[in-house]
């Protein structure tokens, strides 16, 4: 395949955007190349400038759970936007989608539509120190929850894929709030709540990791931290941006059958436009302007046309039968493919997968923390990376990403993509 027409449009991009991206992840800096210019998308499948088309296992990073250009999601953008694209007052949209949200997420009883993920988080943390009223919060190295100040300290994929684990421009001041412990490590928890008595307002967690590639909790993590956090008066929050109506209708805390004190959600809650939102019980919400002392607000917050989108969306997923079943089956049915292949060409590997997130690590020792994450050969992952884009198969240019599966795919496509995976082991 060619791609002498996005390398063109890349390099005038890079005349005027810095890097020629609007988003660090976008840029092939760890694999090389030019990163790949989309023209449009259907389904499964992206169509960039130069006429390739590309089975997509990105979908805009998450959002696109049931294919591009969904049916109902493109008509409700659409038959909005005739009425007006933004009000500054609120609209009955906003309180549609929030009872709708609301009765598929459990253990949430307010919501705040925000306009991404780093929103979400930035405002839950400051909701979290302002109801505790204690300033520390600890991460989990390797997990990324946006790039608010706060979170840019080992903040994953994005961050360490460009060797910036830590951003220059983050004070030392805020910097010393972040405390930062291993995934999957309790221990390490339990000594940071033992260090910082009474000073700890939360703990913020992927529960499924996904910005180090694909990292599961270990049995009795999560169940653990809910129990710390009730120990020591902290607060628990799920950062579901990711994992929120992908892994259940419910997220990750109804698949591990754990509550959360606050969930924040971006990606799939949108339905492809910038959407985030956080929420929690009452007593928690009600702490937030204009009920409450804690600030927060947004010109575009709850935006009709981003509600429409994240309205159609999520009624599709409320009542989509077997939605979450077929995702399984089919992610299932592609690792057990892409195992069979590397094993066959004899590449040393490691697959971690739940539900349809799933992410493929070029190193033969279990990945369950950054550390082993990073133990990943970059080398394979680029040769493996640049293999399947010339078969049409588009993963993310960063050995720290996930792939994102989407109903729109058919078994066919994922046939098509364990036999890209075979040709390409045999060169590794
Ligand atoms: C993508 C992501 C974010 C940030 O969301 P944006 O919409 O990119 O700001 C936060 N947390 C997690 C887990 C994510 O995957």
């Amino acid at each position: 395949m060619l791609y002498t027409r996005s390398s063109q449009l890349f390099a005038e991009a890079s005349e005027v955007l810095p890097g020629g991206v609007n988003s660090p992840v976008r840029a092939f800096k760890s694999v090389g190349g030019t990163p790949i210019f989309a023209k449009e998308a259907k389904g499964a499948y992206l169509y960039d400038e130069d006429g390739n088309r590309l089975i997509d296992y990105i979908n805009s990073w998450g959002p696109m759970l049931l294919g591009h250009a969904y049916e109902p999601v493109v008509t409700a953008v659409i038959e909005k936007a005739k009425k007006g694209t933004s009000f500054g007052m609120p609209t009955e949209l906003e309180t549609e989608i929030a009872k709708l949200a609301l009765s598929m997420v459990p253990g949430i009883e307010k919501i705040r539509f925000v306009n991404s993920g780093t929103e979400a988080c930035m405002s839950a943390v400051r909701l979290a120190r302002g109801f505790t009223n204690r300033d520390k919060i600890i991460k989990f190295a390797g997990c990324y929850h946006g790039h608010s100040d706060s979170f840019l300290i080992q903040a994953g994929s994005g961050a360490i894929t460009f060797g910036a684990p830590n951003s220059p421009g983050v004070t030392q001041g805020t910097a010393k709030d972040t405390l930062l412990a291993r995934y999957n490590d309790l221990d390490n928890v339990r000594s940071l709540f033992e260090a910082n008595k009474n000073e700890i307002a939360a703990i913020i967690i992927e529960p499924v990791a996904g910005n180090m590639g694909c990292v599961p909790p270990q049995e009795g993590f999560l169940k653990g931290l809910r129990a710390l956090c009730d120990e020591h008066g902290a607060l628990l929050i799920f950062d579901e941006v990711m994992t929120g109506f992908r892994l259940s209708k419910g997220g990750a805390q109804e698949l591990f059958g754990i509550n959360a004190d606050i969930v924040t959600f971006g990606k799939v809650i949108g339905g492809g436009l910038p959407v985030g939102a956080f929420a929690a019980r009452n007593e928690i919400m009600n702490y937030l302007a204009p009920l409450g002392p804690v600030y927060q607000a947004g010109t575009l917050s709850g935006n009709p046309l981003a509600m429409a989108a994240g309205l159609a969306m999520l009624q599709d997923i409320n009542t989509n039968e077997g939605l979450f079943e077929r995702l399984e089956q089919k992610t299932a049915y592609l690792e057990k493919g892409i195992r069979k292949q590397l094993e066959k060409a004899g590449v040393v590997f490691t697959i971690n997968r739940v539900g349809s997130m799933i992410s493929v690590h070029f190193d033969e020792r279990p990945v369950v923390d950054f550390d082993t994450a990073k133990n990943g050969d970059n080398e394979s992952f680029k040769k493996f990376f640049h293999g399947l884009l010339q078969e049409g198969i588009y993963i993310a240019p960063s050995a720290y990403e996930t792939w994102f599966i989407t109903d729109a795919l058919t078994y066919e496509d994922l046939d098509f993509t364990i036999a890209a995976v075979g040709k390409v082991a045999a060169t590794l």
